[in-house]
């Protein structure tokens, strides 16, 4: 893996890739990706709450469309394809909320979250590679989480200051 920067500060925030990685290079897995499947549906609900039923997140965005998600595939072939369990997924969304009944369908798509083998996000001194850094494991919430994960990567890379809770920290997550 060398597709990033080779000298000065290193934070290794390569997702799956990394949990990879890490785990060759440990005599136990270290996370693994978990494939998600979701839908864009054009159906205005700017208005109304999110909801949480049938296991199915139901999001209405403030641009007149609603997501709906998702599944959680340990095993897959291909992370960024759909197929029928997504189907599922809307039928779920349209069994809890029959307003959506009908609603087209103007996106679907696939991706893997990074999960690391505790479940938490994983940050910190980067455990195989001395004086670089590691930022993974965000699983379900890496995009809520990253303007604060960024923060802390920041802080302890550029000023050494550490204000990652122990939990966190790549020697607590192997
Ligand atoms: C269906 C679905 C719904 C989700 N919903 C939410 C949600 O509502 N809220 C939320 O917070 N999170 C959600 N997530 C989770 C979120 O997507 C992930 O936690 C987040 O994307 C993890 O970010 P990351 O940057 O750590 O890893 P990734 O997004 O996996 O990015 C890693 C990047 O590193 C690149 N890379 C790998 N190796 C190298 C290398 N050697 N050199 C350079 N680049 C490299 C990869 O190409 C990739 O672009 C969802 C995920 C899915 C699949």
């Amino acid at each position: 893996m060398t597709d990033g920067p080779t000298t000065g500060r290193i934070l290794w925030a390569t997702g799956i890739a990394g949990l990879e990685e890490m785990t060759a290079a440990h005599t136990r897995s270290v996370g693994n990706g978990v494939k998600g499947q979701g839908a864009l549906l054009a159906f205005d609900a700017r208005d109304q709450p999110q909801i949480f039923a049938n296991e199915v997140h139901i999001v209405p965005h403030e641009d007149g469309t609603t997501a709906v998600g998702s599944t959680s595939e340990r095993y897959y072939d291909d992370p960024s394809s759909t197929d029928a369990q997504l189907d599922d997924v809307i039928a779920r969304a349209v069994a809890a909320v029959p307003a959506l009944a009908g609603a087209p369908v103007i996106a679907r798509w696939a991706g893997v979250r990074p999960r690391s083998r505790s479940r938490a996000p994983m940050l910190g001194a980067h455990p195989f590679r001395p004086g670089e850094f590691v930022a993974n494991g965000g699983f379900k919430i890496g995009f809520g989480m990253a303007p604060k994960v960024a923060q802390v990567m920041a802080d302890l890379m550029l000023d050494g200051i550490d204000k990652i809770p122990e939990d966190f920290k790549p020697e607590t997550c192997l």
